[in-house]
């Protein structure tokens, strides 16, 4: 029978990290299960300018690297696996991975959410370099550029809206020729005069040297093809939160979320969420990374009654 751990951290993004931090320097020498991507979706980006405490700004993944170095310096441990079972209807929980099986007094879920892609090519090599899932992180970047928004809902009207304040044009592309936005959304973006909206049409790939510079579109009436200019590509067609595993066993929203209380507590008692796992608003490291620290926190209490 493998040993019980005090405290299991699931994730190695902002989140978790900052959790594995907190709960280090408690003594509870958290083991923290990295998952498929160690630093999370803070990784993939390159320039990170709005993490305080880095006035000059830094890469994702150092950020993620300083984030592990400060959590190890603790004793935290952090494994290279991923959790693929979970049984919470007992204490100690119980939790496997490939490699195994482990058992903690306590968890903490930090498995964050991954944004949908459009899956075309030149989406992945331009991650960073004009393509964006984040207008809060990355709309500095494009101050008098070309803007394309992508989806037809909420997220799509809010960010174009919010995107606006940089963009010398936001154009809203959407496969359908309705908008899923609220009523009040579509008629402030219809007002806009820096926004139009390009109905019925798909971006099929995203070209450029080394960053965005055109996207090639085809319509979905007609199948005429396309190439337009554009400097910043922001998809929002929507987040997927990665709780599959959880399913049947801890209460969540229709679309996957995590349902936390105030402090961080899951629908069972010594299960802790933090992040993008619950989180479907914020969508920042720093408010990922806050999460994390609250439920550590609450962690230690929980172990230390
Ligand atoms: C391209 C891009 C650029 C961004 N830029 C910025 C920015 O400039 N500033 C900013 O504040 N925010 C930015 N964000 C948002 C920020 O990255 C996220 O808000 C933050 O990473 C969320 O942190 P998290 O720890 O909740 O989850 P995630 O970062 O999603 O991390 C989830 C972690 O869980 C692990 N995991 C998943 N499943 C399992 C499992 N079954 N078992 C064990 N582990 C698992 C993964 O391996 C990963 O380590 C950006 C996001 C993207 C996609």
């Amino acid at each position: 029978m493998s040993t019980v751990e005090k405290l299991a951290i699931l994730g190695a993004g902002p989140a978790g990290l900052t959790a594995a931090i907190y709960a280090a320097r408690a003594f509870l020498a958290p083991l923290v299960f990295v998952g498929p991507s160690f630093g999370g979706q803070i990784a993939t980006t390159t320039e990170v300018e709005n993490f305080p405490g880095f006035p000059e700004g830094l890469q994702g993944p150092e950020l993620s690297e300083r984030m592990r170095t400060q959590a190890e310096r603790f004793g935290a441990r952090l494994i290279e696996e991923t959790i693929t079972r979970v049984d919470f209807s007992r204490r100690p929980f119980h939790l496997w991975s490939e490699a195994g099986e482990y058992q903690a007094q306590a968890v903490i879920i930090a498995t964050g959410a991954t944004p949908r892609k459009l899956g075309v090519p030149g989406e992945d090599a331009f991650i960073g370099r004009g393509v964006s899932y984040c207008a809060t992180c990355d709309g500095f970047f494009f101050r008098d550029k070309e803007i394309v928004v992508v989806g037809g809902g909420d997220s799509a009207f809010q960010e174009a809206l919010f995107l606006t304040k940089f963009g010398r044009r936001v154009r809203i592309v959407h496969r359908r020729d309705q908008f899923r936005a609220g009523a009040t959304l579509q008629k402030r973006v219809m007002e806009h005069p820096k926004i139009e909206l390009v109905r019925s049409t798909v971006v099929e790939r995203i070209l450029g040297n080394g960053k965005v510079e055109r996207l090639e579109l085809r319509s979905t009436q007609t199948e005429q093809r396309w190439t337009t200019e554009a400097d910043g590509v922001f998809i929002f067609i929507g987040h997927e939160p990665n709780t599959q595993l959880f399913r049947g066993q801890l209460a969540m929203t229709d679309d996957g979320y995590l349902i936390v209380d105030n402090r961080l507590h899951t629908s069972v008692e010594g299960v802790f969420a933090a992040g993008e796992v619950h989180d479907n608003w914020f969508r920042q490291a720093i408010t990922s990374a806050g999460f994390g620290c609250m439920a550590a926190m609450e962690a230690e209490k929980f172990l230390d009654h």
